[in-house]
């Protein structure tokens, strides 16, 4: 790529392999419940270590699979974070229950252990965990609140694929976890996802209710439930089975640029490096935090205007429109989520970033907030004088 070329947000790794076994699947005219998506399944069971995997048309479906799996309805409760993409509080409502958002952690920006038991009521019927930025929710301290109370739990682990807690991977805690595969991704199916559970009885639940409602034996076009169809296509799980014999590297490199920019950014005044804690980040974007006094809008305008993407990530799901508007939520509810949220930013972030994009990323934040700086100074002498 040349100096001056525009630098996307992300950019997915696709190359011959995917093409290839896409390819074979196209030929085969076998292009869904086919065997493809059960060579998918195998591998992230195998992955993962869980007993079952449940392939999915996206991160969305699973987790609504899992939540359906729950009867969960209306009246019920379901705590969560606001600090995460709108699809893990759209699925609680898709069920009829309420989603109830508990204040997250200034480091990790997880939920609050903490916050999640004191938001608990009679009505709380279930916990959804999200592992945000990829680096995974205190899981152990939640499955023990759920344990307590006797809350069922779902895992919104797709910014966290093939993330672990204390190196025990996530998805074989005792409760399902979901990955999504949208095109950012660490790892992409195009779209799609997969559920991971060690329950046989939820494995034949969830095959179900992904498939139709279709009975658990299998038998054709006998429907025993109200079901769904989300499920993976043949294609989408061919580039799967391309994206999972790669993930290693593609992890390691993502890892690698992180790395680069964190050594970077620390070095930059007015910008808040990602927390580097005790567990270790599944890297699914890189959003360091802006000081408070930088406008984030304006430094975001700069850099598009230099080639460079970058976004305001993530809005909070309670002030977006539809949760104020139909859910009554208003700012100032959880005063930590909504810091966090005003002050991160992605910057470009893909496996085949080079070292000299990164640089052109930092170099440009650099300049941005100096001059952001400058221009709010001179500002301020104007009026003085
Ligand atoms: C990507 C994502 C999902 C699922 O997204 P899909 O586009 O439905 O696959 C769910 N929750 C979070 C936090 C995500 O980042």
């Amino acid at each position: 790529m040349s100096a001056d070329e525009p630098i996307p947000l992300a950019r997915p790794v696709i190359g011959d392999r995917e093409r290839e076994l896409v390819d074979a699947v196209l030929r085969s005219r076998q292009l869904s419940l086919g065997p493809t998506v059960t060579r998918f399944e195998e591998m992230w069971a195998e992955r993962i270590g869980t007993r079952h995997a449940v392939a999915c048309s996206s991160g969305t479906a699973g987790l609504h699979c899992c939540l359906h799996a729950l009867g969960l309805g209306p009246g019920d409760e379901v705590i969560t974070s606001s600090f995460s993409f709108v699809a893990s509080a759209n699925v609680i409502l898709y069920t009829g229950a309420t989603p109830v958002f508990a204040e997250v952690d200034p480091l990790t920006f997880n939920m609050d252990p903490a916050a999640v038991e004191a938001a608990i009521t009679p009505r709380t019927k279930a916990i959804l965990i999200v592992d945000i930025f990829g680096y995974p929710a205190e899981v152990p301290a939640l499955v023990d609140i759920a344990r307590r109370h006797g809350l069922g739990i779902v895992e919104d682990a797709c910014q966290s694929i093939d993330g672990d807690y204390d190196g025990r991977k996530l998805g074989t805690f005792g409760h399902p976890a979901v990955y999504g595969f949208y095109a950012n991704k660490q790892l992409t199916t195009a779209e799609g996802g997969v559920i991971l559970t060690d329950d046989d009885d939820l494995y034949r639940l969830l095959k179900s209710l992904t498939n139709q409602g279709r009975s658990d034996d299998g038998a054709w076009l006998v429907h025993s439930r109200l079901g769904f169809n989300y499920r993976l296509s043949d294609v989408h799980a061919a580039i799967g089975v391309a994206q999972i014999e790669r993930l290693d590297w593609m992890q390691d490199a993502r890892a690698r640029i992180a790395g680069l920019y964190q050594q970077r950014m620390a070095g930059i005044d007015g910008v808040t490096p990602m927390y580097e804690g005790p567990q270790r980040r599944s890297w699914f974007v890189y959003a360091p935090r802006l000081a408070p006094d930088l406008d984030r809008d304006a430094i975001i305008g700069r850099l598009e205007a230099e080639g460079i993407s970058a976004k305001p990530y993530l809005p909070c799901i309670h002030l977006q429109p539809y949760y104020r508007d139909e859910h009554g939520h208003r700012p100032g509810e959880l005063a930590v989520t909504e810091a966090i949220s005003a002050s991160t930013i992605a910057l470009p972030f893909f496996c085949e970033m080079t070292d000299a994009q990164v640089d052109r990323v930092c170099d440009a934040v650099q300049r941005a907030i100096q001059a952001e700086r400058a221009g709010a100074t001179g500002a301020v002498g104007a009026r003085a004088t």
